[in-house]
């Protein structure tokens, strides 16, 4: 079952000028992509032909997509162009699945917020999945899902408190806990895009048929691995009273326009009923970073 269910009119790609470009992208803006990797998105910032170390890439898919993700960043970019930074939302197997490869590849900076860091330096584990929210396969799966860290090394950094993100100016980062501790989102104030990453998707992840068609809806956070969800409550809330003009998230399509943002303020409001499990390992019971319980 959906939770908020959107159609396909609310999609911010023209999957026709998509294939026409051949770039294995779904283009949102003129400086901002996408790229689905199956069941996750990674997303690349920068104009088309940039060159060179100018441009961004946020999240870093599966374990075995390097190439995929390469692939699509030299259609974009040009021939040999490196990013100038990777900014990772957060550090679930789904989104730093390439990361190690990538960064030594293209020999590049990490950024990630202080709480994710543990995750991404080898020290510490995320908390157990529970399989048994969400009911679809994806969610009976998740205690299969990898929960212990990568190692970036030196190449890792600490997003800069002021909330500005190096290499990419006109965008901030916003602390967006519950999903992960140190869960964050990107924001361009300019023309109102969200990059959500996980603390609401845009398809029932829990859903390995919802994975497959895609199908728009607004969504809480996958909810296997949500171990905090009075976090995620405040975090979608503070999305919400953004007003996006235009959002993309870790799962599911891009979503953009007036019934995109009437979906998402609706899950906001009624976060509770619509997207937090009725029982759970963690509903009640959060792992959180101030008591240690979010890292194993
Ligand atoms: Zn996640
Ligand atoms: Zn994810």
């Amino acid at each position: 079952m959906a939770q908020i269910p959107l159609d396909r009119d609310q999609q911010a790609f023209d999957a026709r000028l998509d294939a026409a470009r051949k770039d294995h992208t779904h283009e949102i803006a003129p400086d901002i992509a996408y790229r689905r990797l199956g069941i996750v998105n990674v997303i690349y910032i920068g104009l088309p032909g940039a060159g060179d170390r100018k441009w961004v890439l946020v999240d870093a898919g599966l374990r075995g997509t390097a190439g995929l993700i390469m692939q699509a960043a030299e259609e974009r970019f040009g021939v040999g162009a490196r990013p100038a930074a990777i900014v990772m939302t957060h550090g679930h197997f789904d989104h730093v699945g390439a990361l190690e490869e990538l960064a030594e590849h293209w020999d590049v900076p990490v950024y990630a917020h202080p709480l994710e860091e543990p995750y991404l330096n080898g020290s510490a584990s995320y908390p157990d999945p529970d399989p048994s929210v969400g009911g679809g396969l994806m969610a009976r799966l998740s205690s299969f899902y990898p929960t212990s860290p990568v190692d970036v090394g030196s190449r890792l950094r600490i997003l800069p408190p002021d909330g500005g993100i190096p290499d990419l100016p006109g965008w901030q980062w916003l602390h967006t806990p519950g999903h992960a501790p140190g869960h964050i989102s990107l924001w361009r104030k300019a023309d109102k895009v969200l990059i959500a990453g996980d603390a609401f998707i845009t398809t029932r992840q829990e859903s390995a048929y919802a994975v497959a068609t895609q199908a728009p809806e607004m969504h809480g956070p996958p909810m296997y691995f949500t171990p905090d969800w009075p976090s995620a409550l405040s975090s979608v809330q503070m999305l919400a009273d953004l007003e996006p003009e235009l959002v993309v998230t870790g799962h599911g399509p891009a979503l953009e326009g007036p019934e995109m943002r009437r979906a998402l303020d609706e899950l906001a409001r009624n976060f509770d009923k619509i997207a937090v499990p009725e029982k759970g390992v963690y509903v009640g019971n959060p792992a959180r970073a101030a008591d240690g319980s979010a890292y194993r």
